[in-house]
């Protein structure tokens, strides 16, 4: 691998590019992190791979030597030239100018897997940071046909992903992630591993996309309600915040409803397993 930093540099010199902070751009400068995140993403020749913000190219690069296809979608116009002018002879490159939260994923998807060669979808991605949470919120609740998601987003938010429901550093995302993927850590990534260097510590990790869900529930979205509901009054006891959320009539509906399902009064929403709340919205539908 070449050095990644002389690399940047080199191309933010020729094309006078400045990292824009509103486009979250950070950008990647250790060989170490890039090798990591493409191994660890077991691209194959049947793939096609997303890139969301591949930003100058420095994952694209390997990503295309791999995969059978990759799609580019970045934002930032400045990008556009530098990515065109450095892979357009890769004949397995496509590169859409665009924000990824707008982009019809499912339809992309369809439309790529139609096409003889590609088995596999699977996304990989150094994020923006400020849109870190509804990108894979977007990539799970579409239920988009996806193999896995490898992604270095912010360690903080990274840990509360890749929780077990249940154990500690959960948050609402913590159920819907294990819900749709079975998600790990990779790598811890130090700031100094970017230009410019991120005020926090990144982290990559993976999600692979379940095939079925790990619980049964009748109505998913009136569980992910009260998961919502739950988290959103952390402070307070399960059986007040759903009482206040109006999920349970009154709080003597609610211990009614605890008890039968063998939960304490007390108990606090990051106690509870997705199981737990799958029972609840069973009991109550
Ligand atoms: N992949 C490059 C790397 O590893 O060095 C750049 C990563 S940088 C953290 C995030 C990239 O996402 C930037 O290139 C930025 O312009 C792009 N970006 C920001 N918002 C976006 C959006 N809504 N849709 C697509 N790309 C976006």
């Amino acid at each position: 691998m070449k050095n990644i930093l002389e690399e940047t540099r080199f191309i933010m010199k020729k094309y006078n590019i400045k990292a824009n902070k509103s486009f979250g751009q950070n950008f990647l400068i250790r060989e170490n992190v890039v090798e990591k995140i493409i191994e660890s993403s077991e691209v194959e020749k049947e793939d096609l791979v997303i890139e969301i913000g591949p930003g100058l190219g420095t994952l694209t690069k390997y990503l295309l030597e791999r995969a059978g296809k990759v799609i580019c979608i970045e934002l930032d116009s400045k990008m556009i030239r530098i990515l065109e002018d450095r892979f357009q002879q890769y004949d397995n490159f496509e590169l859409l100018n665009q924000d990824v939260l707008k982009v019809d994923l499912k339809t992309l998807i369809q439309r790529e897997k139609g096409n003889s060669g590609i088995k596999k979808v699977k996304i990989v991605a150094n994020l923006p940071y400020y849109i870190t949470t509804p990108i894979i919120m977007k990539l799970l609740e579409e239920e988009l046909d996806l193999e896995s998601i490898t992604v270095m987003i912010q360690k903080e938010v990274a840990d509360r992903l890749i929780a077990i429901p249940g154990e500690k550093q959960t948050g609402a995302i913590t159920y819907s992630v294990y819900y749709y993927s079975m998600a790990k850590g990779i790598l811890e990534v130090p700031n100094h591993s970017f230009i410019p260097e991120p005020e926090v510590t990144s982290k990559v990790i993976q999600l692979k996309i379940r095939n079925q869900p790990p619980i049964e529930v009748k109505k998913k979205e009136v569980m992910f309600n009260i998961i919502k509901s739950a988290f959103m009054q952390r402070r307070k006891t399960l059986l007040n915040a759903l009482t206040n959320a109006k999920i349970f009539e009154n709080k003597e509906e609610g211990i009614k409803t605890l008890r039968e399902l063998g939960l304490e009064e007390k108990i606090r929403p990051e106690k509870l397993t997705l199981q737990d709340f799958a029972n609840i919205t069973n009991q109550i539908l």
